[in-house]
């Protein structure tokens, strides 16, 4: 019998890519000695994805769609494809809808597999076709993990990867709100093999990933594997508090001996206006975790199914 292996792409208007990836997968999975099941899971899209989804459906039926009742972000969608999987797939793969993640590599992730690594990622290499900005600022992100974090994440990873099945059961098992799946897939740990890729250029339409959901995903990242920035927020206000008492010693040693000094209006003000931002900044990092908690003590599911023809 041949092994199943489900291929889930979160999309989110993605309506005139759809044709093109479509084309793309089928023409390097039909050669391959697998039965392949296509999972598109629509993001509550705007424009024309889930008509057009319904329409290839029909047409070939390996092709299934799965409509979530609204935006739920990108990594609640691919959670939502793993979940429906999981239980009949052997291998479960992840992709982009948007031509980014080259359906090539495909059979270089199945062979991993069968070698008996459980998890098989790729890394993008730096390429000219992404923007200058998203090359660095991906590095500068991953580097400031690595910094932070216990987990280890290597810069280029994406939600480009296969999974076996046993991963994907325990990865379903997870209940956290704010995911951040890279992360976590890379902590469950397992046999991990990485693969290096090129990355295309988008086919069509514009990423959805804008400068402040990129930011927020970053912070939900790093909040996600690591409570260092707590630590930082204690060491920067005893490093602070240790200056000011050393400050205050200097002041009235100096005024003992050389009388009264006279102090300044801007140094006042710029002190008051430095330990302000300070103070909001620690609050505000005291805050996301707070936050956190609350978001996860309601205890919501990460997304909601309204239609699907998965079977
Ligand atoms: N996506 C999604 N929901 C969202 C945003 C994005 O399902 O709210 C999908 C999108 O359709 C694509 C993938 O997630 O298949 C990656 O998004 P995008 O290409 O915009 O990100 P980038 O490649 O620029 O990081
Ligand atoms: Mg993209």
């Amino acid at each position: 019998m041949k092994k199943n292996i489900s291929i889930v792409i979160p999309s989110y208007n993605e309506a005139s890519n759809i044709d093109k990836l479509l084309a793309s997968l089928n023409e390097t999975i039909t050669a391959l000695p697998y039965s392949f099941k296509i999972i598109f899971v629509d993001d509550g899209s705007k424009d024309e994805t889930v008509s057009k989804l319904k329409e290839i459906a029909s047409q070939q039926d390996n092709v299934y769609y799965v409509e979530l009742s609204r935006n739920f972000g990108h990594q609640n969608a691919l959670k939502a494809g793993i979940d429906l999987a999981k239980s009949n797939s052997d291998a479960i793969i992840s992709m982009d809808g948007d031509l980014q993640h080259p359906p090539q590599l495909i059979p270089e992730l199945i062979a991993k597999w069968e070698e008996g690594y459980d998890v098989v990622y790729t890394i993008r290499e730096e390429d000219a076709s992404l923007s200058y900005f998203k090359n660095k600022s991906s590095k500068m992100f991953y580097g400031l993990m690595n910094q932070l974090s216990e987990v280890k994440f290597e810069p280029g990873t994406a939600d480009f990867r296969l999974i076996d099945q046993k991963v994907a059961e325990i990865f379903s098992d997870f209940t956290e709100n704010e995911l951040f799946i890279r992360g976590l897939i890379n902590w469950v740990g397992f046999n991990q093999y990485a693969i290096n890729y090129k990355p295309h250029a988008r086919f069509s339409g514009e990423s959805k990933y804008t400068l402040t959901k990129m930011i927020r995903f970053a912070i939900q990242g790093i909040t996600s594997f690591s409570t260092r920035p707590l630590y930082l927020a204690i060491f920067l206000g005893m490093g602070l508090s240790a200056f000011a008492i050393l400050f205050f010693l200097v002041y009235v040693f100096y005024s003992l001996y050389f009388g009264h000094v006279i102090s300044g209006w801007a140094s006042v003000i710029t002190t008051i206006v430095f330990f302000g931002g300070l103070n909001l900044i620690v609050l505000g990092i005291i805050g996301m975790y707070i936050g956190k908690l609350f978001m996860q003590s309601k205890g919501r599911p990460n997304y909601l199914i309204k239609n699907s023809n998965y079977k």
